[in-house]
């Protein structure tokens, strides 16, 4: 496995290969879910292909306030877990390899950035889109791998590629889920033991909505929300019924529904969401 920290290293490596290529990008501390995003890279990028994956805490996706510095940071357990699920290139760069002191071009997405997490967490987006950017100048991949646990994310940054004309195919993969449901998340491991015995009611809550047979948006999140409340560390931020596609609020249920929500517990805010019907 090469490991790369600098920009002028990742774009020589660039230019000397031939090989077609999958990225995951990830903020790191990496779990089951990152390694089905592995997987899912390795098969796209076909068996004699090149498997990238890119470590960076990127402090422009955090709001003022949030937990950029006490993200976790395993660095050698991250790098272990590379080196055993066949990455071919970690790419690890530090912030000031990243960003100038003075920068300032940022990619704005206008239609699906403002909502949901956006609304939440202004500006997230425009990190998310301006790193994903850069990531894609400097490893120049074929295809790119991103988990459906962020739908919006994805759903952004499929939208980005089109509009921009970015040459990458963008690949969805499904959310991977600790044994009682709760999706696997960096975040996780924030959660004292009260939290994280309660959390998995997201995904209980999630589920029940979604096989009720209700069609309407209103009653499934009213019906979402009482069965979080019974959780007393749970504070829910946002419970939707949306368009998978333009994030917009739906009514009733239609093809290509979504259920999402944000909850908070303690301080830790963890997202999910079902497909529906
Ligand atoms: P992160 O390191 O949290 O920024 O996540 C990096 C990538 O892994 C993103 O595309 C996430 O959507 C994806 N991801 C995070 N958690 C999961 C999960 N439980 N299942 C599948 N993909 C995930």
């Amino acid at each position: 496995m090469r490991i790369i920290e600098t920009a002028r290293e990742a774009h020589e490596y660039v230019a000397q290969s031939r090989a077609r290529r999958g990225l995951v990008p990830t903020m790191g501390a990496l779990h089951r879910g990152h390694l089905e995003l592995i997987r899912v890279a390795r098969e796209a990028a076909r068996a004699d292909g090149e498997l990238a994956l890119s470590i960076f805490v990127n402090p422009l996706q955090f709001e003022p306030g949030g937990d950029f510095d006490r993200y976790p940071r395993p660095q050698s357990a991250d790098e272990e877990a590379c080196r055993a699920t066949g990455v071919d290139i970690l790419f690890r760069p530090l912030p000031n390899e990243m960003y100038f002191p003075n920068r300032s071009v940022v990619i704005h997405e206008t239609a699906l950035a403002h909502r949901l997490e956006g609304k939440s967490r202004p500006g997230h987006f425009d990190g998310v889109c301006t790193v994903v950017t850069k990531l894609f100048h400097l490893l120049a991949p074929h295809v790119a791998i991103f988990g459906e646990k962020d739908f919006q994310q994805l759903a952004i940054i499929r939208r980005m590629v089109r509009d921009l004309n970015f040459a990458v195919e963008i690949i969805g993969a499904p959310t991977v889920r600790e044994a009682d449901g709760l999706a696997c998340s960096s975040r996780n491991q924030y959660l004292n033991e009260d939290e994280r015995r309660q959390a998995p009611i997201l995904r209980a809550a999630l589920r029940e909505a979604a096989q009720s047979g209700e069609t309407s948006g209103e009653a499934l999140v009213r019906q979402i929300r009482a069965r979080i409340e019974t959780a007393p560390a749970g504070r829910i931020d946002y419970v939707e019924l949306i368009d998978a596609e333009t994030l917009e609020p739906r009514a009733c249920v239609e093809p290509n529904s979504l259920l999402a929500l944000a909850v908070f517990f303690g301080k830790t805010r963890l997202i999910d969401n079902i497909r529906i019907p």
